[in-house]
């Protein structure tokens, strides 16, 4: 099964993506992950990508893509995070994935308010090394700022401070509408109370695709690590 998730910043999208990639092994591909990653290198890519990425913009497309499409070839079974934000982008996805007989079978929408999504942000706190999502109040780690999962210190995003949270938003409002209407035409959305915890939303998410255990995807020899 290959999936989309669409909603704004902050909607839950990672968090469901991974239990998705936990109970389903699905691989989980966040363009904002492998966009850090490129940057941490501080290659030419890396440092233009960078200066999009702390104002809140959206990397132009030839690197995105470039990015994305390299990882997509990889893989049968994947959920897309972050990827298409743009009409444009889903059109040349679509192109693309048609190349590689890879289709796109459902497209989850996470609507979710500003409020909900600003005030997840705030306390958003990732892991430097493993990419782990925690948030201060909603899903602390056990020990006092270190990653549950691999004890490395947790961070603050620093696209997740307001000004910049603002913008993202801002970007996220001027691009949601015809991207939606895009699929909508295609019937394949489906649509999500991203406002809700993340046990309910995953629940709604299990109750429409109509999955349960049975759907562990297969991913030959590849571990269903998250992809970055
Ligand atoms: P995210 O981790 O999804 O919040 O993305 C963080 C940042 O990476 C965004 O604010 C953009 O600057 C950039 N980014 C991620 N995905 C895309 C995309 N599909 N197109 C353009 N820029 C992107």
């Amino acid at each position: 099964m290959r999936l989309i998730l669409l909603g704004p910043p902050g909607a839950g999208k990672g968090t469901q993506a991974e239990i998705l990639r936990e109970k389903y092994n699905f691989f989980h591909v966040a363009t904002g992950d492998l966009l850090r990653e490129t940057v941490k290198k501080e290659t030419k890519i890396g440092k233009k990508a960078k200066r999009y990425m702390e104002k809140g913009k959206l990397v132009p497309d030839e690197i995105v893509i470039r990015i994305l499409i390299g990882e997509l070839k990889k893989l049968e079974n994947f959920i897309l995070d972050g990827f298409p934000r743009t009409k444009k982008q889903a059109v040349d996805l679509e192109k693309e994935l048609k190349k590689l007989e890879k289709p796109i079978q459902s497209v989850l929408y996470f609507n979710t308010c500003d409020e909900i999504s600003i005030q997840r942000l705030a306390g958003r706190r990732i892991c430097e090394k493993c990419g782990t999502n925690y948030h201060i109040e909603n899903r602390p780690p056990a020990n006092d700022m270190k990653c549950d999962k691999c004890g490395a210190e947790l961070i603050q995003r620093k696209d997740d401070n307001p000004k910049v949270v603002q913008k993202r938003l801002k970007v996220y409002k001027k691009e949601i509408n015809p991207l939606l209407e895009y699929y909508r035409k295609k019937g394949i959305i489906v649509e999500l109370d991203g406002n809700k915890k993340a046990k309910e939303v995953f629940r709604e998410i299990r109750e429409k695709l109509g999955i349960d255990d049975l759907h562990k995807v297969k991913q030959g020899n590849r571990k269903n690590k998250k992809v970055s």
